[in-house]
């Protein structure tokens, strides 16, 4: 399989307390971790809240001091995030989220943002009567699936999904689990997965990658990760899983 990403020996740090005369101090969160995504497939990332999984997708989009190498195969990555209400813009209807990468982009007439923008959010299950509606109109899914159309209208390759169904209800996350995959299969995309739940990596994902504190400690399929876990981490996440 082809590689949409690679990162090798990334070490990722925050810096604290700068100020005009002093670079203030630096905090290493991630320590070493390489990792290659390949095309097409769907990559999870579990670890408990804190281990460092928001800040591998901030280093992939280039949100943090880092050393080491982070190639990309592809377009730019999007990202989806858990709180989809804080993302979007309660002043504007939801055609208007969608269409705004594409202004910020530059190259469509409004006709043909506005037509683009209604055939994706067509495509996450939106039809016409949502589309003058605000965000505060909808419920949680249905602002999932307008973060979900915003974050392809770029028509990215790798989508970043940072715990994209954690917000929801059971019978919501299983609709938007659904419609991911789905959306994978027609516009071909690979996604990195992020959650701290097994349960939901279990349902969706190929291949696992887990996080302790920074470093990754295991990497295996699914069916691996489940069936014989090897660090005595991924037998506590799954113990807690039960
Ligand atoms: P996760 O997504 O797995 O819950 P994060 O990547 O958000 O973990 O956080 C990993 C560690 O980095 C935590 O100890 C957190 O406190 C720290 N951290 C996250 N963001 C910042 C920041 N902007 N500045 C300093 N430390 C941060
Ligand atoms: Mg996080």
């Amino acid at each position: 399989m082809e590689p949409i990403l690679e990162i090798k020996h990334l070490n990722s740090f925050y810096r604290q307390g700068g100020n005009a005369f002093s670079k203030g101090k630096t905090v290493q969160v991630l320590k070493d971790v390489s990792v290659t995504i390949h095309q097409g497939e769907v990559l999870g990332l579990v670890g408990e809240s804190g281990s460092g999984k928001s800040t591998l997708a901030k280093s992939i989009l280039g949100m943090t001091e880092y050393q080491g190498t982070i190639t990309h195969h592809s377009r730019r990555p999007q990202m989806v995030f858990q709180d989809p209400y804080s993302s979007l813009n309660p002043a504007f209807t939801i055609r208007r989220i969608v269409e705004e990468p594409l202004r910020i982009y530059g190259k469509y007439s409004p006709q043909e943002r506005r037509r683009r923008a209604e055939e994706m959010l067509e495509s996450v299950g939106l039809g016409p009567e949502f589309h003058d509606r605000k965000p505060a109109q909808l419920s949680g899914g249905q602002r999932q699936r307008v973060s979900i159309a915003a974050a392809l209208i770029l028509k990215p390759k790798l989508v970043i999904l940072d715990e994209a169904v954690s917000a929801l209800d059971v019978t919501i996350q299983d609709q938007i689990l659904d419609l991911l995959m789905e959306l994978r299969e027609t516009y071909d995309l690979s996604y990195l997965f992020i959650s701290h739940d097994l349960n939901v990596i279990y349902q969706c994902c190929d291949r696992v990658i887990v996080m302790q504190k920074g470093v990754i400690v295991e990497e295996n399929t699914v069916d691996g990760i489940f069936d014989q876990p090897v660090h005595p981490y991924t037998k506590q996440l799954l113990k807690a899983a039960e």
